[in-house]
């Protein structure tokens, strides 16, 4: 069961040889999610081997070119691909006029719909949900509106214990009834009790997106207890006060919301490119959050 993160660019505004601008892909029980679309995004989704027409929601944080100036090259390339399905994008309104720009600029005959999904100010919203999952999105705190993301697993249903398939000789019927939590009768008129013939479903696994923001401790209620949190770190403490300037995140900061929020698993990005090593950033914030990890691009991440 499938919930994967790829890392697509961990860098912040400048794109450097190593680390594109911020993009992720997420596979969650295959449904592809795009987050962010910085520079580079199709060739880092090329790279990552993700199929485009998978692809049907993006969501973006904000609108800093860092994030957003991917989207109008993988526009165009969904349709010289041919793309004929619904596109939606999530984040700011102006995504209406930008998307509109690019449309009548660039690509008038843009062969398939794409839906600009608003979000509001304020609190936690579901913005999205279907069978399996459903995605949240939240305010963050930075130089202009920027929108966090969490994406959540359904709870799934009790898992049949397989040996008992054949020794009951279950039939399709059986096993929908078994899952909905009916007793199973023999054939010799044993009543077997549904407690016997299921085992209690994995808990439903989440992951927290916040790119960009200054720290900003009402998140921690939002993404409380996810099994992975990426959270921006493009400063190291030293440059505290630039971070508060521009509505960015030191490394330590990423990690006492970690703590905070009791998530599993921390992965920082976003650095900024002064740093040639990030050992400092780790060290800073393993300190006081020890499962935290430094994003690379390409990399992927099992949730
Ligand atoms: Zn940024
Ligand atoms: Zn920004």
């Amino acid at each position: 069961m499938t919930f994967d993160l790829t890392i697509l660019g961990s860098g912040s505004a400048l794109p450097t040889s190593r680390r594109y601008p911020t993009a992720q892909a997420l596979n969650v029980l295959e449904r592809f999610f795009l987050i962010d679309c910085g520079e580079g995004t199709q060739l880092q989704l090329r790279n990552a081997k993700v199929k485009f027409g998978h692809i049907n929601h993006i969501f973006i944080s904000h609108l800093h070119g860092d994030h957003v100036f991917g989207l109008f090259g993988l526009l165009s390339t969904f349709n010289l691909l041919g793309r004929k399905t619904d596109l939606y994008i999530y984040g700011h309104s102006d995504l209406e006029n930008i998307t509109g720009f690019f449309r009548r600029q660039f690509a008038e005959e843009m062969q398939y719909p794409i839906h600009i999904m608003p979000l509001k100010p304020g609190a936690l919203q579901l913005i999205f949900e279907d069978k399996v999952c459903e995605v949240f999105a939240f305010p963050l705190r930075h130089r202009v509106p920027s929108w966090g993301y969490l994406f959540k697993e359904k709870v799934r249903g009790p898992n049949i214990r397989k040996e008992l398939i054949d020794i009951y000789k279950l039939g399709i019927k059986d096993i929908i009834d078994i899952k909905n939590g009916k007793d199973f009768t023999t054939s010799e008129g044993v009543v077997v009790p549904n407690s016997d013939l299921v085992t209690a479903p994995k808990p439903p696994r989440s992951y927290a997106y916040c790119s960009d923001t200054a720290y900003y401790e009402r998140i921690t209620k939002w993404i409380a207890g996810c099994d992975v949190l990426y959270h921006e770190a493009t400063f190291a403490d030293s440059e505290r006060k630039i971070a508060k300037q521009t509505g960015h995140s030191t490394a330590s900061q990423a990690a006492m919301i970690a703590k905070k929020a009791g998530v599993k698993k921390l992965v920082l990005g976003h650095f900024s490119n002064r740093y040639k090593e990030l050992d400092t950033l780790l060290v800073e914030a393993r300190t006081i959050f020890t499962e935290t990890y430094l994003a690379e691009d390409l990399q992927t991440i099992s949730i």
